[in-house]
């Protein structure tokens, strides 16, 4: 391991990973991200992995936009196979009013999202395995998807690596030295890092990282289940990710003969990300079931192989930390994503990058300055993460 570096990364997340790459791609000299595990330890590894530009806020829906289309040309831009699934995100819902739908359809419009408002009577052309009710109709996002999160983590980061970016793995930062108001090192269980520019890209962890430069993030970590279930046969052809607004539950599938399940939203359940429970419990599962089958009666005939829960970062407002945070210069953050990270990971690292390097972003990046400005808004639906 290298013992100075221009830029350390803490965390090779998603984000750490795929911030390295676009500071690389900037020129930003020697960089160094430090991993106390391995590539995508954290909740990355679990994550729906969606990509759907379905926000009511303009930097959600043009990082989203950027990342989809870097995801459909991976291979010419990043390279590597990331199990990129486009087959579209259907949204069904119940009203077209903001807080119901958790997207704003003339913004995302505006902003060039292509979208398909589907009619009750045509719901079933899009998914033919839901059962729908009422007045129910639906949105179709034609180029959402969703990809296989480990496999994109390591792919920046070996894109990362082919620029000349060094990634230390079982190396655990424990402190920031400091001198006259500005990072000297990083302090690991290996050794010192001489740096004058951390960022913090620690996910679960980042307040810890934080606090190493006297820094209070207001990130919780709140534990949430995901069940799996085998794919009924009726499910043999796959359609698009179902994200169902009315019951607050989503479902795609995770493999050849497999799907997933989780909420829209999250309950508070603080946990430790280093010792929390990382089963699901039978009345998290009972819970997610109902749902699933009220949806899709196919599902019923399907049996559960369990499931697992993994932790979100949240915030009070929703909004991640991106920028220089605290008193200290050198110190910047990219953490506290609140559990819709994936979708925006590997484009953020661009804007954040140009901003490192002392220029303006393309995209507006101050929604997640922090502190936040004073007449920054919350998520309108800051009770669901986006599904
Ligand atoms: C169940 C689930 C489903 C999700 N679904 C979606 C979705 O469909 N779409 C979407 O957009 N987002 C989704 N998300 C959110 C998204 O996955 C996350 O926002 C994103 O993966 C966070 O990545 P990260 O790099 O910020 O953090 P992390 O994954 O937490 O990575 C942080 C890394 O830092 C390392 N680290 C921590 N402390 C130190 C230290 N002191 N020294 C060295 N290394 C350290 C950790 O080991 C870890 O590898 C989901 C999340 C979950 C949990």
């Amino acid at each position: 391991m290298r013992r100075a570096a221009d830029v350390v990364i803490v965390g090779a997340g998603l984000h750490g990973a795929g911030l390295a790459m676009h500071l690389a791609k900037a020129g930003a000299g020697s960089i160094l991200v430090l991993e106390k595990r391995h590539l995508a330890a954290g909740p990355t590894a679990k994550s729906g992995a969606m990509v759907r530009p379905f926000f009511s806020q303009a930097v959600y829906i043009q990082l989203v936009l950027e990342a989809t289309s870097i995801f459909e040309q991976w291979d010419d831009q990043i390279g590597g196979e990331v199990g990129f699934v486009q087959r579209g995100f259907f949204r069904i819902t119940d009203s077209l009013t903001l807080d119901r739908l958790g997207g704003d359809l003339t913004l995302m419009r505006d902003l060039g999202v292509p979208y398909e408002l589907i009619a009750h009577e045509d719901l079933s052309r899009i998914s033919p395995i839901c059962a729908y009710h009422g007045e129910e109709s639906g949105v179709l996002l034609t180029k959402g998807g969703y990809a296989d999160p480990i496999r994109t983590t390591v792919a920046l980061a070996a894109a990362a690596r082919r620029l000349g970016v060094e990634f230390a793995e079982d190396v655990t930062v424990t402190g920031i030295e400091t001198s006259g108001g500005r990072v000297d090192a990083v302090v690991t269980d290996k050794g010192r890092v001489a740096t004058h520019l951390v960022v913090n890209c620690a996910g679960a962890w980042s307040t810890h990282v934080a606090a190493m430069v006297g820094v209070d993030l207001p990130i919780v970590i709140h534990r949430v289940p995901t069940a799996l279930y085998r794919r009924p046969e009726a499910f043999r052809v796959e359609g698009p990710v179902v994200s169902d607004g009315v019951n607050q539950v989503y479902m795609r599938s995770a493999g050849d003969s497999h799907m997933r399940a989780a909420h829209f939203g999250w309950s508070a359940d603080p946990v430790d990300p280093d010792r929390y429970d990382e089963t699901i419990s039978r009345a998290q599962h009972d819970s997610l079931r109902t749902l699933v089958d009220r949806r899709f009666p196919a599902m019923r005939a399907s049996p559960s192989v369990g499931g697992f829960s993994a932790v979100y970062d949240m915030t009070p407002d929703a909004h991640p930390i991106v920028g220089p945070v605290g008193e200290t210069e050198g110190f910047w953050c990219n953490c506290g994503w609140s559990g819709n990270g994936f979708a925006s990971g590997p484009a953020v690292g661009r804007h954040l990058a140009a901003r490192i390097m002392g220029g303006t972003s393309e995209v507006d990046l101050s929604t997640f300055a922090w502190p936040r400005a004073p007449d920054a808004t919350a998520r309108p639906d800051v009770n669901w993460v986006h599904r």
